[in-house]
């Protein structure tokens, strides 16, 4: 068995053009959450590579930022292609290295695709606007330019999607990248790099050699890439720890971030609710990639009409759904990332119990010829309250259920959190929905009605606020994250304005 996702994980990388010796013999062990087996050995660079890296990533930004929009926008069409003809071989290697479902891990490749096709069009609708001017005589206009080297951080649980929301805009917009993907998570990012490098060979000589590199290591080699003046962007996605570490050390430099941090989403239900699709909503968002989102729902807040019902059909549902090996299909919940996460969990458990809360499930799944991963049971937990637990991010399968009859007060209880990612409501009645979308509403970053809180399409700009570090991803505008804006006046008239001409005599 061990052998074997070793040997399928090699398979996959060398048909994704990784060199063998790349991913063998490293001091970086790599291992799968599904049976903790070794699956790759990597080489980590030390946080002194990073300059030379800074400035290989800056010369082939000064030619890239030279090459047209749409042409850059080529490149990202061959990507695209690339992903098409190996989503499956990189959808199964995000499984064997993060040990999401295979479902998921398509998934997240046809995330990668979408981008590609977004950032396509976009390559040619990088355009500002002509702004009409109180002089005479003169035109105004803001125009969009290439901003340099961005460093992209990554977290473990989205390994490979995170990375193109942001390589696919930055490239079109003609920046060059940097990539740390998460020290778990190397193999998946060796593999798109190499991807990337192949579409690089197609579109010829345009494409400098250093446009994309990858920078493998822990929080240590971040760092020595978050602290580097020539790198004008860092956007960085994890836990709202690293985000806390890495704001300040940019600002210091006054450079520019995107930070997208943790998650603590809730669902409101209101008596109104459809419930078949309430129930499957929140099961979907809640045990979903085991409940390792950032956009994964912890808390339900449910009015007391309809709360004994609800928590009987998820009770139900929950005993229903088991852990299994997240190759296999049907599974629909695979490991936890390690034996960290699990111990997480199980703490979290006991701290709620301690906080008065009733645990339903919780524990270690045992999955044959698995024995060594860390499935875990998916948890409901009726609390009385929002104690301090409920108001923490723990990354696992447990989700809270509070009560509150009134709308304003569920509201208030969603809001009462330190993160402010994504957010639901279940409801039929038009102006619970609208409130709930309104000012007076939900404060975080994503909003949905009768839909759970994860999901979320590339279409619409990802990210959220407070904790979660007021980023912005993927699609709409975020684009202009990663350009740099220069407003333009052009004098047409021949004379100066009066203010200006009246107050030199030269
Ligand atoms: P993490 O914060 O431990 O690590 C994320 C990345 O940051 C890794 O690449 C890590 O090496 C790097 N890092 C850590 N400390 C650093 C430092 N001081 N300087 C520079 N880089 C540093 O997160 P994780 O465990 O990999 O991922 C889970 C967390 O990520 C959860 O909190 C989840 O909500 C969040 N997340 C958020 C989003 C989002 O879009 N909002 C998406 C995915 C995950």
């Amino acid at each position: 068995m061990t052998a074997s996702l070793a040997a399928t994980a090699q398979d996959l990388l060398a048909r994704m053009g990784v060199d063998a010796s790349l991913v063998t013999g490293g001091p970086l062990t790599v291992t799968s959450p599904i049976d903790g087996s070794e699956i790759g050995a990597v080489t980590p660079s030390a946080a002194s590579d990073v300059s030379a890296l800074v400035a290989r990533s800056q010369a082939a930004f000064q030619a890239w930022r030279q090459v047209p929009g749409p042409r850059r926008g080529e490149l990202i069409r061959l990507l695209g292609e690339e992903l098409r003809a190996h989503k499956d071989d990189l959808g199964r290697l995000v499984t064997i290295e993060c040990g999401k479902i295979v479902s998921e891990g398509l998934g997240e490749v046809q995330e990668m695709i979408d981008i590609c096709d977004f950032a396509v069009g976009l390559s040619r609708q990088l355009h500002g606007l002509t702004i009409a001017s109180e002089r005479p005589g003169h035109a105004m206009r803001e125009t969009w330019h290439p901003l340099g080297p961005v460093g992209v951080i990554s977290a473990f649980n989205f390994p490979v999607a995170v990375w193109s929301w942001n390589t696919a805009l930055a490239l079109v917009c003609g920046d060059s990248v940097i990539w740390k993907p998460s020290e778990i998570t190397p193999l998946t990012a060796m593999a798109c790099t190499s991807l990337l490098k192949r579409a690089m060979d197609k579109l010829g000589a345009d494409a400098p050699a250093d446009l994309i590199q990858l920078l493998i290591g822990d929080g240590a080699v971040g760092e020595a890439l978050v602290d580097d003046p020539r790198v004008p962007l860092i956007s960085a996605t994890g836990s709202t720890r690293m985000g806390k570490a890495v704001a300040p050390r940019v600002a210091a430099r006054l450079g520019r971030s995107i930070l997208e941090l943790g998650g603590n989403n809730a669902a409101i239900i209101r008596p109104t609710a459809d419930l078949d699709l309430a129930v499957r909503g929140i099961c979907f968002s809640a045990v979903g990639t085991a409940g390792q989102r950032c956009t994964s729902l912890r808390r339900i807040i449910v009015h007391s009409a309809i709360r004994d019902e609800l928590v009987q059909r998820l009770k139900t549902a929950y005993a229903s759904i088991r852990a299994g090996d997240p190759l296999v299909d049907g599974t629909l919940v695979g490991p936890l990332i390690h034996e960290k996460a699990f111990a997480d969990m199980d703490a979290a458990l006991a701290q709620a119990k301690a906080e008065g809360g009733t645990v339903h499930g919780g524990g270690r799944a045992q999955v044959a010829g698995r024995e060594a991963g860390f499935y875990p049971v998916p948890a409901l937990v009726e609390m009385p309250a929002q104690t301090a637990i409920v108001e923490t991010e723990t990354f696992a399968p447990i989700l809270y259920v509070l009560t509150a009859d009134n709308l304003d007060e569920a509201i208030a209880l969603q809001n009462a959190v330190p993160q402010g990612l994504s957010s639901s409501i279940f409801t039929n009645d038009l102006r619970e929905a609208e409130t709930f979308l309104s000012a007076v509403g939900s404060d975080c970053g994503i909003a949905n009605v009768n839909i759970g809180p994860s999901g979320a399409e590339i279409g619409g700009a990802f990210g959220g606020e407070k904790d979660t570090g007021g980023g912005r991803e993927s699609g709409s505008d975020a684009w202009k994250g990663y350009m740099r804006r220069a407003t333009n006046t052009v004098n047409y008239s021949g004379a100066l304005p009066l203010a200006q001409g009246v107050k030199f005599d030269i």
